[in-house]
């Protein structure tokens, strides 16, 4: 289906009309709501509960706990409600009840604190049988509700949802605001055609999409609430089939046929590299150089990823099909996401070259570079003009400003701090663009699919030879001044160490003191020894300088935030310790440690945690002393933590899934890309892929196809 025109189908409008078409939205609630949920009735419809209450009618007050939902039916005995008084914001109001339906009569008072007593007088009156639903709780031997959620009549019982949704709240409103407005939204879904084939909702006993939706928001049973309900796995199979659609169409737009001459043979410049390696490439290395090497002269493009455990000598790969894919006029970039990272493959990159007369570039982002403005125009203006052929850099290489000569292939290191967005926006650089992303993380080809799309694979299994198994301890932080001497017996003896501080989660700032304070303490210490400090916040020129200091060996510590989580490459290094290790996923703890252990030297990982650590924590740490292997560290992290971990952050655009629990519904993965290819296949199916696009429009894949 190349020529889809994504565009919303008709039938489907009534989903986007404006939420100011509900019962109490006005311009001013729907600013708050367009802000954290959206304008449209859909996006309300997809604004989920975290979680829902249980209102079933009790049928005894005898086995209810404290702190339970409670709701019985109960007459009122007593109403001691006070005069209203504005002065005395205290009033207590309360109401002596007995539950009905007991043998024995038991007793349950309501209470209220400052409540305007007329409306309480209104509603309570002595012999009346009402039903209540609120908080339990037990008070000096006496059962009570304090502001109870729901008083109704007995004849309007169904006012009170046998299952109430609760929803994330924020300034403005409230959940009996977004309960009525949902529930008027529901009344609006409407008619739509089934877009998923017979065959899969035989298989799974999927409802409609209505109902499903519906279900959600209005749940029948506490069964209906749960994340593989038929109802939850419908409406995420629905989002994997729209994921799958997006990643094929934009797969179609990076692959297309090359009807430019195949690069050059650079065979004798790649000999000559070769010669100034100061290693020989493993045979597995060599395998997928190969494999890479075919697809970049073949004409269909390449959109591969390289996988190899981190220390495995994916850089050389990198640069060897670089080389391969230059040519007169044709250039290859490297696209990496930190400045640190950019800075060391551009170097080690610069050096390995320079005796081939190709011209090797650096991009950082305007505000980051040492290049004055001058000097960075020449770098963009070589860019363009195709003078520089082999270009490394940050995002910046995917900037509006910057245009390319003729770009062939772009290789994207650490791709899981990359989204699709990033992805898909370096392939338009050029008109026929080979892609190769590498990773370290191994993931399921079924998660991958989903994050990544259907890519031919290539795998690093091993290590080059020599290398020694990374020694791990995992030790309290008590035990900080044991450490502290090691590191500097390891010191006397020559060694270089990295010393990670904690990470504290969505504050870069507080990371910043952290890593300060670590840095103006073990200066301190050690006062004879250099210790260098590097963190995101610095500027290019004493980033570089730490590094630079840190790899020479003339600092001997290098303190650092996880800024050097990828790639950072000194292998002399031989120590690495972690601070607060219980903070970090394994992943990327197993990224840190790979730091170290870059050469035959025997090397070591200390991990130190904050006392009291719950055995389920400790447990995890200890898996990283027991293994070195990536893929059963992942495998662990998607156990324990969930597929965010792996996949890449929010923020990368990989996970920003509605419905999908990548964990939960991976087994729905491969039948989504089915149905998606199938939906594809038929020009008389577009309204379907249509309406799938337009309902999880917001989804990163699918905005970009908007071209958005
Ligand atoms: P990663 O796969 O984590 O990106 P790198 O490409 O940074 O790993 O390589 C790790 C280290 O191993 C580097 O210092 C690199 O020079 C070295 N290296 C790569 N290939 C070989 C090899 N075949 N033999 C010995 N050392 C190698
Ligand atoms: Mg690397």
């Amino acid at each position: 289906m190349s020529n889809l025109i994504i565009e919303r189908p008709e039938n489907i409008f009534k989903l986007f009309s404006s939420l100011l078409n509900i019962d109490g939205v006005g311009e001013k609630k729907l600013k708050l709501l367009e802000k954290k949920i959206g304008p449209y009735i859909i996006n309300l419809l997809f604004y989920l509960p975290i979680k829902t209450i249980n209102r079933f009618q009790n049928t005894s007050l005898k086995d209810i706990n404290h702190g339970e939902i409670i709701t019985c039916e109960v007459e009122i005995i007593e109403v001691n409600i006070p005069n209203y008084n504005f002065k005395k914001k205290n009033n207590i109001s309360k109401i002596v009840t007995f539950g009905i339906n007991e043998e024995k009569s038991i007793r349950l008072d309501i209470v209220y604190f400052g409540q305007n007593t007329q409306y309480l007088k209104n509603i309570y009156k002595v012999g009346n049988r009402i039903l209540i639903s609120g908080k339990f709780e037990s008070y000096n031997g006496l059962g009570q509700v304090v502001h109870p959620d729901y008083v109704v009549s007995n004849n309007t019982s169904n006012e009170i949802p046998k299952i109430e949704p609760v929803y994330p709240l924020f300034h403005g409103v409230n959940q009996k605001f977004i309960f009525k407005i949902m529930n008027q939204s529901i009344k609006k879904i409407p008619d739509v055609t089934e877009w998923l084939s017979h065959a899969v909702i035989e298989k799974y006993k999927f409802k409609n999409w209505q109902t499903s939706i519906t279900k959600i928001h209005n749940p029948g049973n506490v069964k209906d609430t749960e994340l593989n309900s038929i109802y939850r796995k419908r409406l995420a199979f629905d989002e994997l089939v729209a994921n799958q659609i997006s990643m094929l169409l934009i797969k179609n737009k990076i692959t297309k046929i090359n009807n430019n001459l195949s690069p050059d043979n650079n065979s004798q410049i790649i000999e000559k590299l070769y010669k100034n390696l100061p290693f020989k490439l493993t045979e597995n290395q060599s395998e997928v150089v190969n494999e890479i090497q075919k697809d970049i002269q073949n004409q269909k493009t390449m959109v591969r990823m390289l996988q190899g455990d981190v220390g495995s000598g994916k850089t050389i790969v990198a640069l060897i099909s670089m080389l391969h894919s230059i040519s007169d006029g044709s250039q290859s970039v490297l696209l990496v996401p930190t400045e640190i990272l950019a800075l060391q493959h551009y170097n080690t990159i610069k050096k390995l070259l320079a005796p081939m007369n190709i011209n090797v570039a650096l991009l950082l982002g305007a505000s980051r570079s040492n290049h004055n403005k001058k000097e960075r125009t020449e770098v963009i203006n070589s860019i363009a003009n195709g003078h520089v052929k082999v270009i490394v850099g940050t995002h910046a290489l995917i900037s509006k400003n910057v245009t390319y000569k003729n770009l062939s292939l772009a290789v994207i290191d650490e791709q899981h701090k990359f989204g699709v967005k990033q992805r898909y926006e370096i392939t338009q650089k050029g008109t026929n663009v080979n892609i190769l992303v590498m990773t370290a993380t191994p993931i399921p080809r079924s998660l991958a699919l989903t994050a990544y799309g259907d890519m031919d694979m290539s795998i690093i299994k091993e290590k080059p030879i020599g290398r020694r198994h990374i020694k791990t301890y995992v030790l309290p932080q008590s035990k900080i001044n044991e450490v502290l001497l090691s590191v500097e017996r390891a010191i006397k003896n020559g060694a270089l160490i990295y010393w990670v501080c904690p990470m504290i989660e969505n504050s870069e700032n507080e990371d910043l003191i952290a890593v300060n304070e670590r840095f103006d303490f073990l200066t301190s210490f050690f006062p004879n020894i250099d210790i260098s400090l590097v963190h995101g916040k610095q500027n290019q020129i004493d980033k570089e300088k730490a590094i630079n200091d840190f790899k020479v060996g003339k600092s001997k510590i290098l303190v650092a935030t996880t800024v050097i989580e990828v790639g950072v490459d000194i292998p002399d290094a031989t120590i690495m310790v972690i601070e607060c290790a219980e903070r970090f996923g394994l992943s990327q703890i197993h990224q840190l440690r790979g730091r170290v252990g870059r050469s035959n030297k025997e090397s070591s990982c200390i991990l130190l945690y904050k006392s009291q650590l719950s055995p389920i924590a400790y447990s995890r740490l200890k898996i990283l002393k027991e293994t070195d292997d990536g893929f059963k560290i992942s495998e662990n992290d998607l156990i324990l933590r969930g597929p965010g971990e792996v996949l890449g952050s929010k923020q990368s655009g990989n996970i920003d899934f509605k419905f999908i629990d990548l964990h939960l519904h991976s087994d729905l993965i491969p039948a989504a890309r089915d149905e998606a290819v199938n939906l594809l296949k038929n020009e008389n199916q577009q309204y379907k892929v249509n309406t799938l696009l337009s309902i999880f429009e917001n989804n990163d894949a699918i905005k970009l196809l908007k071209g958005g």
